[in-house]
């Protein structure tokens, strides 16, 4: 590289931007820093001082910033998804030089990747859509990163990326996904993944709240036990924290005083969409996006329990004696089982649009990247990878034997809690749609033959028949 230049560059500096400037600073990196407002320039470089000299310069116009950095340049995108994205390119392609590489780091959709990585094409510019994902901290300490596009355009980041992001046994928590958009459809499945996760979790909590009468106290000690296990995992810690944390501003702890009603930015419902498109079946997934949508019509449900009140029906039904000990061992048995389906589910889409979109897909690697980071990372995400290992071409993961063996062994306990939470009217809708998942995935017979008969029957659809090969249609109102 030229004397006094940047290796790399960054533009939009909010919380993913500033924190992996920093990050990619501190690993010895030289980074110019932009952002379209001076502000988070200035703080960024405030934050750049005070955490020891990292090499990180910042620039309030576009065109210095693009200039400050060596030829070929990369410059990583990180404002918000969508149009600004958009705007973000324009300004800076406009002093960008052939053989430069953009990268988008946010939640992107990945048509709209696609879509730009041909448009800078004619200018002579590499495009990588890059999933970024640990939130804050990832970004700052070591994120696991989805990056997709072409492998040359891969290169030019390569060093960087595999240094700055978390490490885990088996390597750094990143590694090329595939062409097109396939790193930002990864990403949203991974995000997708996560929504099941906070549902199952959250599930959990409401049975051993609300049926089990825990206090947050044994909560907090329940989750903290649980970390230590098979669920080990970052979200079940930050979970276990959550309900330690005292209300500063009352008596009791902060989580009691939190308004139950979920926000979302959009990876969730595409997820779901993409699903439907592929005929893929999500249902802990799409009961996940389901419960944001109904946690979010508070006032209604409000006056449904009000209404409802009125006729006898109170907020939990009658209820028999707990054994809280049982009732813990059963919980974290039915949220394991209930996870494997969930990320059965999402593999299997990513599996799919990766066929579709021709993008050979790894999923071992796909799994072994989320080991650290990432919202999603568990130690779990470790047998993924072995199960992959073993079959890459494996149907299901509820097909491995090692999965399939864990899966048999808590199936009692599990349908024990969905029971019990059917029973005094509490909704499990996560671990419901795992549980019905797991029993039709393995149900030899369903009873779709009825249904195509009526399919049939009123639309003349025709039927496949178990005996015999062919397409039959009978009318069935003549012979009725
Ligand atoms: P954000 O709130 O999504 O976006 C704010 C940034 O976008 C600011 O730098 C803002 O610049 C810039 N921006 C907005 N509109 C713009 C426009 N029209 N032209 C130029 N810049 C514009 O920031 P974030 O939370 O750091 O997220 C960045 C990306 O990472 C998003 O795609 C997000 O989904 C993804 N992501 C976020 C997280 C997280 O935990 N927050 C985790 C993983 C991935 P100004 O300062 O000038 O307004």
């Amino acid at each position: 590289a030229e004397r006094g230049l940047s290796r790399i560059g960054l533009a939009g500096l909010a919380v993913m931007g500033q924190n992996l400037a920093l990050n990619i600073a501190e690993k010895g990196f030289p980074i110019s820093v932009y952002n379209r407002s001076n502000n988070k320039v200035d703080e960024t470089i405030e934050r750049a001082k005070a955490e020891g000299s990292l090499p990180l310069k910042g620039y309030y116009d576009p065109r210095e910033f693009v200039e400050s950095i060596a030829k070929p340049r990369a410059i990583i995108i990180l404002v918000k998804a969508g149009a600004p994205v958009d705007q973000t390119i324009a300004t800076l392609s406009e002093f960008l030089e052939p053989g430069d590489c953009i990268i988008d780091g946010g939640n992107e959709w990945y048509e709209n990747t696609e879509r730009r990585a041909e448009l800078v094409k004619a200018k002579g510019l590499h495009y990588l859509g890059m999933g970024v994902s640990g939130g804050e901290e990832g970004a700052r300490r070591g994120p696991s990163m989805m990056p997709g596009g072409t492998l040359e355009a891969y290169k030019y980041i390569e060093d960087i990326v595999t240094k700055v992001a978390a490490q885990v046994d088996d390597g750094p928590c990143v590694t090329y996904i595939g062409p097109g958009g396939a790193g930002n459809f990864v990403k949203m499945v991974h995000n997708g993944i996560e929504y099941g996760d906070m549902q199952l979790i959250s599930e959990a909590y409401d049975v051993l709240k609300s049926v089990g009468g825990l206090s947050n106290r044994e909560l907090h000690e329940t989750f903290t036990e649980w970390n230590r296990g098979e669920l080990e995992s970052f979200l079940i810690e930050i979970t276990a924290d959550i309900f330690g944390v005292q209300d500063e501003q009352g008596e009791g702890e902060l989580v009691d005083k939190i308004l139950d009603k979920t926000g979302m930015k959009g990876t969730g419902k595409w997820t779901v969409q993409q699903a439907a498109e592929l005929s893929i079946a999500v249902p802990t997934i799409a009961a996940s996006l389901d419960s944001r949508f109904l946690s979010g019509l508070k006032e209604e449900r409000v006056a449904a329990a009000s209404a409802f009140k009125q006729y006898g029906v109170g907020d939990i039904l009658a209820q028999k004696d707990i054994d809280k000990k049982q009732l813990i061992d059963d919980v974290r048995k039915a949220l394991y089982a209930s996870k494997i389906c969930s990320y059965a589910q999402g593999m299997n889409l990513i599996r799919a649009k990766g066929m579709e979109k021709s993008w050979n897909l790894n999923l071992g690697e796909i799994s072994r990247i989320w080991k650290g980071g990432c919202i999603i990372r568990a130690k779990f995400l470790d047998r993924i990878k072995a199960a992959y290992d073993r079959d890459s071409n494996i149907a299901s993961l509820l097909l491995d034997p090692d999965f399939a063996k864990e899966m048999v062994e808590r199936q009692g306990a599990w349908r024990r809690v969905v029971t019990l939470a059917i029973g005094v009217g509490i909704s499990t809708p996560g671990m419901s749609a795992s549980l019905a998942y797991f029993d039709s995935y393995r149900r030899q017979r369903l009873p779709a033959n009825l249904l195509q008969a009526q399919r049939d029957y009123f639309g003349a659809h025709t039927y496949e028949r178990i005996d015999k090969d062919g397409a039959f249609h009978t009318e069935w109102y003549k012979i009725s």
